[in-house]
């Protein structure tokens, strides 16, 4: 039986994950209102990949036959002064992130839930992407700030950023 500890804790995360899901959709759709088609793209595909994490915390209680409370999701930011504003935003959330899911790899080492632990060791990974990857759009948005022509070839590159289906999912 899943520890009860363990079991309330990705519960909390799928809603954490649902709320990233819809701060990046938020994040696109405000992209979207700017007119940076590019930005819009890249953050659906991040909006996607979000609910992928959700989903694959949901597999995962399934399979351990754990049920998943789906609970209400708080509000998101709606609006953001600049495209470097979200990317700030994008890294400062997945930073919060990574702490949750480092707290729940420690829990499950605590009460010795080796399945957790070694679930949790591929989010544990996907976290370390995704600091990165925020990191490098924040420093591509920072070296074009205020320059119009940059803006527009940037945009134009984050077009073609395209959506892989997680490992995890892939495989399932
Ligand atoms: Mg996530």
């Amino acid at each position: 039986m899943l520890n009860e500890r363990v079991h309330e804790a990705i519960n909390a995360q799928i809603n954490a994950e649902m709320w990233s899901a819809y701060l990046y959709l938020a994040m696109s759709m405000d992209a979207e209102a700017k007119g940076y088609k590019g930005v819009a793209n890249w953050f659906f595909i991040q909006y996607r990949e979000e609910l992928d994490h959700a989903h694959i915390f949901m597999n995962y209680l399934n399979s351990r036959d754990a049920k998943v409370e789906l609970r209400s999701i708080e509000a998101v930011p709606t609006e953001w002064n600049s495209v470097q504003e979200m990317y700030r935003d994008t890294l400062a959330h997945e930073q919060k992130v990574t702490a949750l899911i480092n707290a729940i790899g420690a829990l499950a080492n605590e009460v010795n839930d080796f399945a957790t632990a070694n679930r949790m060791a591929w989010f544990i990974d996907e976290q370390v992407e995704e600091e990165e990857n925020a990191r490098e759009m924040l420093a591509s948005a920072e070296a074009v700030e205020d320059n119009k022509y940059g803006m527009y070839m940037l945009d134009k590159e984050l077009a073609g950023r395209t959506y892989t289906t997680p490992g995890p999912l892939a495989s399932k």
